[in-house]
């Protein structure tokens, strides 16, 4: 029973406090609530007094100040707390004029009923000045009038001199509790006035420890409110501090006004901060213009709403810039290098093409007279000399091998041809057809599983697949050497594998290898260049896979080589490059 009681008192008591924003509100709210709860529960004795006593007309005056007190729920409800307490006012007012004239005989109990309509202004908060003052009139007026006219007037139950008699004996009581009282209201409101000047100096304090960080920041900031007027600039913004403070409630058409500059500018502005207010989140661009000192600057901007916190209305606009002018500068200088790259490298690729077909065929002239030398004078020269032009033949050859590595690794990240799909199983056929010879030679036992269709250049896949199988029986000594070449796919990668029994590399070379001219033989034991691998890791890096080998003495080698399942087009890694330094420079 206490526990429900209790429980519904503090329900009341709790009244329209959801509403508030502060705990300061809701404490205030709460107090008011119990103040006109408890006057309430008086009020409902005395209307029981009044019937078990017969007094009707009293008993009709209490209902309807009991009507009115319940009003009151309703408004604190609400949330018009303000008006509740101006209601509560002039509730009490109203019934305390009602009863003195109704029950004029007891004057000095009306002058404190009057008194006490003064109360609930108690509860006014400081930020609600005028209607305090309206308050005080609208209790104080009835009360001058009672006081002064009353007594001359009022036609009740005790003579005209008992009435003044009483009235004036407790005339100077009432001055001091209406001073009290007074004081009592003068008090709190100070108090208000000291809190909220706290706050406000705190919020100041606040405000100037954030406005000294923004002005740390050297990009350039500005709020402005939903008119699009300037409410902040730092100076990262604006140096010249007389012209942002002039610019403060501004727009920024005055701005381009004022510093006679282009207003398409302003206008193209405009445009993306109405965009951001519309839509209510960031806009984000990327601007160029040309300013008062003629210079051409470019900078990413960005405008976003800002919501007040309290009703998620929108308030007004954040906006923010910084400089790319030096970026963008580097981004056009690496543009030319890059068309400067590629026009040199054109360059070198002709060179090369030219010298390596220049050099070949007076090579294989020299080849060709020394093999016709050798068979024409067989008889003739001393076995000394035949060794010497078989070696000087094996010299020019292996020059010629050398020439014609050199070309292919030249060409091995060039493709003149756009992409197409390449099916590595046709590709690796074509190439172990041109080996035939070879595997027959070596007696070699190849096996492949079934290999992907990628995006890359037929040519690159079939480079890839004769340098690795043809070192896979080269350094071979097996009697019956056996290359298997596998796939492995996860969800991004294909991994291609090509395993052999050969006579396996040494740790510590497995990574030298793939660099051009490294070789771990001379060629009289292993004919060849040192350039196979560097062509293979080459191609292999230009479509941004990796190449490496696992391998031990003795026990064979396995290459792999991993390529990407959505492989793109390495001609095309020029603007990507662009696009992420791009992004880079929008992020940093
Ligand atoms: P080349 O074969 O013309 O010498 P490569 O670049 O193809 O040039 O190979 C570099 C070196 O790597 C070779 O000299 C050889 O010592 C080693 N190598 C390459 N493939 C294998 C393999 N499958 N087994 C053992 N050694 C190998």
């Amino acid at each position: 029973m206490i526990s429900s009681i209790k429980n519904t008192w503090n329900k009341l008591a709790d009244t329209g406090t959801a509403k508030m924003l502060s705990e300061a509100e809701r404490r205030d709210v709460r107090l008011f609530n119990r103040t006109w709860i408890t006057v309430l529960i008086i009020q409902v004795l005395c209307l029981f007094s009044h019937v078990i006593n017969g007094l009707h007309s009293a008993a009709l005056t209490t209902a309807c100040f009991i009507a009115g007190l319940c009003s009151l729920y309703f408004i604190v409800k609400n949330g018009y707390i303000n008006q509740a307490k101006m209601t509560a006012i002039v509730l009490i007012s109203v019934d305390t004029i009602v009863n003195g004239v109704v029950f004029g005989e007891q004057t000095h109990v009306i002058d404190f009923l009057l008194l006490a309509a003064l109360c609930p202004l108690y509860f006014f908060e400081i930020k609600n000045k005028r209607l305090i003052f309206v308050g005080i009139a609208v209790c104080l007026v009835p009360y001058a009038l009672f006081h002064f006219g009353a007594q001359y007037v009022a036609q009740y139950a005790l003579p005209i001199a008992t009435q003044r008699g009483l009235y004036n004996l407790i005339t100077w009581e009432k001055y001091f509790c209406l001073m009290v009282l007074l004081y009592l209201m003068y008090n709190k409101n100070a108090h208000y006035e000291r809190e909220m000047q706290q706050k406000e100096n705190e919020l100041l304090g606040q405000k100037k420890q954030y406005e000294s960080i923004l002005e740390q920041i050297p990009i350039d900031i500005v709020t402005m409110d939903k008119d699009l007027k300037y409410t902040y600039i730092n100076s990262a913004a604006i140096k010249d501090p007389s012209v942002r403070a002039w610019l403060l409630g501004k727009t920024n058409s005055d701005y381009f006004r004022f510093r006679k500059l282009d207003m398409k500018g302003a206008e193209d502005r405009e445009r993306m901060m109405k965009e951001a207010l519309a839509k209510g989140s960031t806009v984000q661009f990327e601007e160029t213009f040309i300013d008062r000192h003629g210079k051409a600057k470019s900078s990413i901007k960005g405008v976003s709403p800002i919501y007040n916190d309290a009703d998620q209305g929108l308030t007004g606009l954040v906006g923010y810039a910084f400089d790319i002018s030096e970026l963008k500068e580097a981004e056009k200088k690496l543009k030319e290098y890059a068309i400067e790259l590629e026009r040199k490298n054109d360059d070198l690729h002709h060179f090369v093409n030219a010298t390596s077909h220049d050099l070949k065929s007076p090579l294989r002239n020299i080849a060709s007279h020394l093999q016709l030398l050798q068979r024409k004078n067989s008889d003739k020269l001393d076995e000394d000399s035949q060794e010497m032009i078989a070696y000087t033949i094996k010299s020019v050859k292996h020059l010629n091998q050398l020439i014609n590595d050199i070309y292919q690794y030249s060409i091995a990240d060039r493709n003149d041809k756009p992409l197409e799909m390449a099916n590595l199983n046709a590709v690796l056929e074509e190439s172990l057809k041109q080996m035939n010879d070879f595997i027959t030679t070596k007696n070699a036992d190849i096996t492949f599983d079934v290999l992907p269709t990628l995006k890359m250049a037929p040519s690159h896949i079939g480079m890839l697949f004769s340098n690795l199988v043809g070192n896979a029986l080269k350094y071979n000594t097996n009697l019956k050497p056996q290359v298997m070449i596998r796939a492995t796919t996860s969800d991004t990668t294909h991994i291609i594998s090509v395993a052999d029994n050969g006579i396996g590399i040494a740790p510590e070379y497995q990574e030298q290898i793939f660099e051009i001219f490294q070789r771990l033989h001379t060629s009289s034991e292993y004919e060849g260049t040192g350039v196979g691998l560097a062509i293979c890791s080459k191609i292999v890096e230009n479509y941004g896979g990796k190449i490496w080998v696992e391998s031990l003495p003795g026990k064979g080698s396995t290459f792999y080589f991993s390529l990407e399942k959505n492989l793109v087009d390495p001609a095309s890694t020029e603007s990507h490059n662009i696009t992420a330094y791009k992004s880079m420079a929008i992020a940093g």
